[in-house]
């Protein structure tokens, strides 16, 4: 099951530059007018984004790619976390990751952790968008070294990260 869900995920350097592609699935294929809001987060469309700003009363209304893939449970990050290491540093580990989500949410509207689930060898962290999944796996690796890897998968324009210390 798990094995089948990263079927088409390549490792990659980390040092690679992952460019968010134009054609995303959940970017919107039509132009949306401006300003737009999402009427599950508010976020709103405007100059060419989603941002975090006070709402337009006469705004259209449209679901953001952020709560499209949170209703759909798709996600574009996937973040994985395991070794001897993790289970006596799970929570401050935990609160790293929610730490590096605020931050980033702050400035970029669409980057979200979708869910944080504690399961038998890992802890795997989904995200909306794969910046913030290369964000929280290189906060995990700066702060408690260990091991990280990329795995990208080009088609969905998906990326997962696996992070592992045993000592
Ligand atoms: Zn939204």
């Amino acid at each position: 099951m798990t094995q089948n869900r990263f079927s088409g995920f390549k490792p990659i350097r980390r040092d690679r530059l992952i460019q968010e592609r134009r054609h995303d699935t959940y970017k919107s294929a039509r132009k949306l007018e401006e300003p737009t809001v999402c009427p599950t987060c508010t976020a709103v469309y405007r100059r060419g984004m989603w941002r975090w700003e006070p709402s337009f009363p006469d705004a259209s209304h449209h679901t953001c790619p952020a709560c499209h893939r949170l209703a759909d449970n798709y996600p574009a990050g996937f973040v994985s976390l395991r070794g001897d290491f993790l289970p006596p540093h799970k929570a401050e580990i935990v609160n790293l990751v929610k730490h590096e989500e605020s931050l980033e949410r702050s400035e970029r509207a669409l980057a979200r952790i979708m869910k944080i689930e504690d399961r038998d060898a890992d802890v795997l962290i989904t995200t909306t968008d794969i910046h913030l999944a290369r964000r929280v796996g290189e906060a995990v690796h700066r702060a408690y070294a260990g091991e990280l890897d990329y795995h990208y998968e080009d088609s969905e324009n998906r990326l997962r990260v696996d992070w592992i210390r045993n000592v």
